[in-house]
């Protein structure tokens, strides 16, 4: 094994305000009959009040575990192995099961890709607000009720009529207003979106992800987008973290990225769009990620890399600060 990403890892002075979250040396394996399979591997972020924070790569790459892992939903053979995930200077990691569902319920708010299908199909919406509403509900009479649920309706779009209707009587889009409503509805510092669009038909993404983004930022809550869109990180996020084989390649602001991306697989991925502005998820580049199950000694990225050369074989690279609010995985710079 080359030298571990986990250590000494320096992270940038971004973001300005006070970090809301704060991941360190993340790891997480999968324990298969063939060996751990190394989804993350030692990956460290911030993100601050009102960020809105984009992951990028490849499927496989670990964007989607490293959500799973904010929300301690790893299940088994699935296992965080090490690492410290501190969201508003609290520890989750160091939570009990029902002190995490708190949080859950709470603090960190999931938007998934087929969240809408996660609807009661025998519940009205306003029940299952009020389930996401949970013992808050309670504390609501009838009319404060009705208010709270007509509120969050229109916050994400939707006519107050919806609070009576079936999951059957609404669109795919109004389906995921409706799962946003109540993600958002114990006010989130936290938004995780994972791909929370992909599964609509491409006339309403926009319009959805517009929503939700409004929605962020009428709360003041940070959002982590994860994705494969380039196009859509580079008009929505504030900064993007670009991964590759469980680690974060590199971590700038989305102006900087596309300008100057540092890190060949940044500069690959981008090169692959159409132009700055055009829309487009990336095709892919040639070549294969490696085996998570045997990591290749020195940087995982160098079998594809264009400009690899003999300490690439040998050095894991490190994620460090290379430029003000810069941060990139690579022995160039
Ligand atoms: Fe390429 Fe070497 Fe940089 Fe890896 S460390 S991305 S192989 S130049």
């Amino acid at each position: 094994m080359g030298l571990s990403s986990r250590h000494s890892v320096t992270l940038s002075p971004r973001p300005a305000t006070r970090p809301i979250l704060s991941v360190r040396d993340l790891v997480v394996h999968y324990h298969t009959s063939r060996g751990a399979v190394q989804a993350v591997n030692g990956v460290s972020f911030d993100i601050a009040e009102g960020e809105r924070l984009g992951l990028v790569g490849e499927s496989g790459s670990g964007k989607s575990t490293i959500a799973l892992a904010l929300l301690r939903l790893i299940r088994p053979p699935g296992r965080i192995e090490s690492g410290e995930i501190v969201l508003d200077d609290v520890d989750l990691l160091s939570l009990d099961e029902e002190e995490m569902r708190q949080v859950r319920l709470a603090r960190i708010a999931l938007v998934a890709q087929g969240a809408m299908n996660s609807l009661n199909p025998v519940l009205r919406v306003k029940e299952q607000i009020r389930d996401g509403l949970h013992d808050h509900a309670a504390e609501l009479s009838g009319r404060a009720f009705d208010d709270r649920v007509y509120e969050l309706l229109h916050s994400v779009g939707l006519r107050r009529d919806v609070a009576d209707m079936f999951p059957h009587e609404l669109s795919g889009g109004m389906k995921q207003r409706v799962c946003m409503a109540i993600a958002i509805s114990l006010r989130p510092t936290l938004i995780i979106a994972d791909e929370p669009t992909s599964a609509l038909d491409v006339v309403v993404q926009r319009q959805v992800m517009d929503t939700l983004l409004k929605v962020q930022e009428e709360l003041g809550a940070a959002i982590i987008l994860i994705g494969h869109d380039m196009g859509l990180m580079a008009q929505v996020v504030d900064r993007v973290g670009i991964m590759y084989a469980g680690n974060l390649a590199e971590v700038s602001p989305v102006a900087d990225l596309f300008r100057t991306p540092l890190h060949p697989y940044s500069d690959l991925l981008i090169a692959s769009l159409p132009s700055f502005e055009v829309k487009g998820a990336f095709q892919g580049i040639p070549g294969l990620p490696p085996s998570l199950l045997n990591r290749p000694v020195g940087c995982s990225f160098r079998a594809r890399c264009p400009r690899a050369f003999e300490r690439c074989a040998t050095v894991e690279p490190r994620l460090r600060e290379v430029q003000p609010e810069r941060l990139v995985s690579c022995h160039l710079y």
